[in-house]
């Protein structure tokens, strides 16, 4: 059964797979529908729109307009299909012709999250005030064309600031273990930096769509990975739906098999998924620190190592419903019994008999 989350600003309940679009357009009309088709209906029901290809649009129109109620799309501002290709463009003339073209060719009247597409440098945000391509998303969205405000980047500190200035309710952000260990072409900000995203958002609420759970296909491999070993796919995605705030992955198919293969993951047992390995990995900076994976368990005490670790630092963040959801679980970090197990277990060098300690005095009960 496929697991759903909810975005808690827009109310909408949200596969936690879901489809990108880089690889549709290759697999051409026919295949492209089934490979949606199949995907639908195994319990997808978010797709992002950020096509390489103008060609995957008509695919999507075709093999989803008799059901577009059921499913989310994500369309962004700025990308332009004019050449055939995706091209990025400031020119307002542009983006407009792009978006009646995208709704026409997907067959729709609406979005529901309108995007402020791709902006990984300070000034790319600048120019596009300038330019007003957020002016016309702002409009559309009055205008109830486009239902909810997103917005895609590779970037902690451009993410920030505009987070500060608009009211996004779903961001597209790079999640994956080398992105967070500062490796790879788009591992943006400090690992400090990306955990600080991830709390945000789960605080106000701004749900994430994962983009390059992978890291563009190279952690699957051992030849390529920074790891020196291929990650599975369902480690990769296990991984980013453990981050705070996270709702879905947005992966790529070619086949109709590849969804099967994604679909599977409700299914596959936890010890496939488990990334604990990756901790012999883990960089100085970010040692030390729980990343909610759970390898530590089962606690003798039945404590829920990950997430009490989660709603503590959530609340640090100042997280009030996280506080709540602590006090709402069966075990809390005073029934410990510092029996040191999970120190023994733990591969990302935790000491936790300790921190639950801090856990229990900071949080009460
Ligand atoms: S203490 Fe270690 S093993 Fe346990 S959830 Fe945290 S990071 Fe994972
Ligand atoms: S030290 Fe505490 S949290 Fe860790 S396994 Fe023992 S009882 Fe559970």
């Amino acid at each position: 059964m496929m697991e759903y989350r909810i975005n808690r600003r827009t109310g909408d309940r949200i596969s936690v797979i879901g489809i990108g679009s880089a690889y549709l357009s290759d697999a051409g009309m026919e295949r492209g529908t089934r490979i949606l088709r199949e995907a639908y209906e195994g319990g997808i029901n978010y797709f992002d729109l950020a096509a390489g290809n103008g060609r995957a649009f008509s695919i999507w129109g075709e093999a989803l307009h008799d059901v577009r109620r059921q499913v989310f799309y994500q369309i962004h501002f700025g990308a332009d299909y004019s050449s055939g290709t995706y091209g990025w463009s400031l020119d307002p003339d542009t983006v407009r012709r792009s978006v009646e073209w995208q709704l026409e060719t997907l067959r729709t009247d609406y979005i529901d999250y309108g995007f402020i597409h791709c902006q990984d440098e300070e000034k790319d945000w600048n120019t596009y005030r300038e330019k007003g391509i957020y002016r016309y998303l702002l409009r559309l969205h009055e205008e109830g064309v486009v239902r909810h405000l997103g917005l895609s980047s590779h970037t902690p500190s451009v993410i920030r600031a505009i987070l500060d200035e608009v009211p996004v309710d779903m961001l597209m952000f790079s999640v994956n273990p080398a992105y967070d260990c500062g490796q790879g072409e788009y591992a943006n900000g400090s690992t400090a930096e990306r955990q600080a995203i991830y709390r945000r958002c789960e605080k106000d609420g701004i749900g994430i769509s994962v983009m390059k759970p992978f890291s563009g296909g190279q952690l699957l491999r051992a030849d390529q990975s920074p790891f020196r070993r291929a990650l599975s796919p369902w480690q990769c995605i296990r991984y980013a739906l453990d981050k705070p705030g996270v709702l879905t992955i947005l992966a790529g198919a070619q086949t109709e098999d590849e969804v099967r293969t994604l679909l599977r993951y409700d299914t596959i047992p936890d010890a496939e998924k488990d990334y604990g390995w990756l901790g012999e990995s883990m960089p100085q900076e970010a040692a030390g620190t729980c990343v909610y994976c759970n390898h530590c368990k089962p606690c003798p005490a039945g404590l829920d190592i990950g997430l009490i670790n989660k709603y503590y630092d959530l609340a640090r963040y100042g997280d009030d419903l996280a506080r709540a959801h602590y006090a709402k679980l069966e075990r809390h970090a005073e029934d410990c019994t510092g029996c040191g197990h999970c120190d023994r277990r733990c591969p990302f060098g935790v000491t936790q008999s300790q921190r639950m300690q801090e856990i229990r005095e900071y949080m009460g009960m």
